[in-house]
């Protein structure tokens, strides 16, 4: 019989009459009973919070610093059997860039946000009088995350919420909330009751917890088209939103790259996690007179890497997540070959009861296959030729997306110029995906609103108050 898990509402470990079972995506095992949260739910752990706010607000800041750093020790301190439960309801490998890099930043993330602070800032101070600009807590911030990254996600949502002095309610995804419940659990051991909480379901949860009145900010990580309902919810009470959205990131090869050196930077941009995340490469636009090169480097390097169960200390990538993206992944690449395009490694699902695809490699793909023009999120990387550099730009920036871009090249400053005229929040030269806690990262267009990290990820969990002294 698999464990049931409890959701965690000010303080207290709540039971539920409903549980649904949460699947090892490596072979649709039962990982663990999740309670099915109800409205009833929701209005308990946003009273929680709410109850809990004026206090935690009120408290040092030094306090929240240290215990923000007792959390980063806590998590650290149960860092394998985090992974563990992590490897097993999402799928990703213990090993690599897997479950225990996850955990690890996490914890890196966590302490970087303790040390990070927003002091009073004084605008004006002479004759005519002083201004200062102080930043205060919002009030019940509401987290929903989605099953790529969720403890690391998880902890970019709290983090900063607390850290400012907010009180959170958090809702997983359905595919992997038995890793967040433990990480909140973990949180609890360390903060007051009813600062941090976790409620568990399926969407309508999460829409009712956005909808919630007291809920004053909404963080959301996940598709565009559910950021779009978080919007609407926020629009009805003018609650603030950070939406870090959907993206479908290009990387430009120049012709004066070279291929052996930038295959492993490009393959790591495309298929870390198995291309489920979504600042991952997902168009590459190659010049065509290292095209052949590229690809063929690529899939040298892509060869040598192991897909296989999480749980095996050999795997490096592991199975799609979950059924629906396993099916959109594998509909797109039999699209993309039935309109001309070529494998050259992958391309059929593997064997076995999971959700396994296998690392795949597509060339001659354009505009107009699916594979290129939507957010595949799944180990799938088309390759597309291009002649004209100026045409390529104007190319990659014909998408709805702006989440991320790179490019590819020995000459940095080439580099950098074609990089400010790409229309995305981040850009990296000679890699892809690169994050890291004081770098503030956010989409524009409709991959997103305002960023996480750093001190301007941690002023979107503020209001400003002006005082003129
Ligand atoms: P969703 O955007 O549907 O889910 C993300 C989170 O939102 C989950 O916790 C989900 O809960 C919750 N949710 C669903 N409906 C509502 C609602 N009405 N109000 C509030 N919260 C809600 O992502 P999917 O899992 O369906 O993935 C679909 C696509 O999204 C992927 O194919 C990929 O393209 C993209 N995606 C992007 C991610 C990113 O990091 N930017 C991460 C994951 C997916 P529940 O799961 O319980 O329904």
């Amino acid at each position: 019989m698999s464990q049931s898990y409890r959701m965690m509402i000010g303080g207290q470990s709540v039971a539920s009459a409903k549980l649904f079972d949460v699947l090892n995506p490596a072979d649709l095992s039962v990982v663990g009973a999740c309670p099915q949260g109800s409205a009833a739910d929701v209005e308990a752990a946003v009273t929680a919070a709410a109850a809990a706010f004026p206090v935690w607000a009120a408290t040092a800041d030094a306090e929240r610093v240290h215990l923000c750093n007792a959390i980063a020790d806590n998590i650290e301190a149960h860092a394998d059997e985090l992974a563990r439960l992590l490897t097993a309801e999402q799928g990703k490998p213990l090993n690599g860039l897997g479950s225990r890099f996850e955990i690890g930043g996490a914890v890196a993330w966590t302490r970087a946000t303790a040390g990070l602070g927003l002091p009073i800032e004084t605008l004006q101070d002479d004759a005519t009088g002083r201004i200062e600009l102080q930043r205060k807590p919002i009030g019940v911030v509401a987290s929903i995350t989605p099953w790529n990254w969720p403890v690391m996600i998880a902890c970019w949502h709290i983090i900063p919420a607390i850290r400012v002095g907010n009180t959170v309610v958090i809702k997983p995804s359905e595919f992997t909330p038995l890793s967040t419940i433990r990480l909140v659990e973990l949180i609890n051991d360390v903060l007051p009751p009813g600062v941090v909480n976790v409620i568990t379901g399926y969407g309508d949860v999460g829409g009712a917890l956005t909808a919630h009145p007291t809920v004053r900010k909404i963080v959301f990580t996940g598709s565009t088209a559910t950021g779009q309902k978080v919007m609407a919810a926020a629009s009805g009470k003018v609650a603030r939103v950070t939406l870090e959205l959907g993206g479908n990131d290009a990387g430009i090869v120049l012709p004066d790259a070279d291929p052996q050196a930038i295959a492993e930077g490009l393959f790591w941009g495309a298929f870390i996690n198995g291309g489920q995340t979504c600042a991952a490469l997902k168009r590459l636009y190659v010049h065509s007179t290292l095209y052949d090169a590229v690809c063929n480097a690529l899939v040298a390097y892509a060869r040598t890497i192991p897909v296989g169960r999480g749980d095996d200390e050999s795997s490096v990538l592991g199975p799609v997540q979950n059924a629906a993206q396993f099916n959109k992944l594998r509909a797109m690449v039999d699209e993309a070959v039935q309109a001309g395009a070529r494998v050259l490694i992958g391309g059929k699902p593997m064997e076995g009861p999971g959700y396994f695809y296998p690392t795949t490699i597509v060339a001659d793909a354009h505009e107009g296959m699916r594979l290129v023009d939507e957010e595949q999120f799944g180990p799938a990387l088309p390759i597309i030729r291009y002649d004209d550099v100026e045409e390529v730009i104007n190319r990659t920036n014909a998408s709805e997306f702006g989440l991320g871009g790179s490019v590819w090249s020995n000459d940095k400053a080439i580099a950098r110029e074609i990089a400010n005229r790409m229309e995305c929040g981040s850009v990296w030269i000679n890699r892809h995906g690169a994050i890291q806690p004081n770098a503030p990262f956010g989409g524009v267009k409709s991959s997103g609103i305002g960023c996480n990290f750093g001190t301007d990820g941690l002023k979107e969990f503020t209001t400003i108050q002006t005082v003129f002294c």
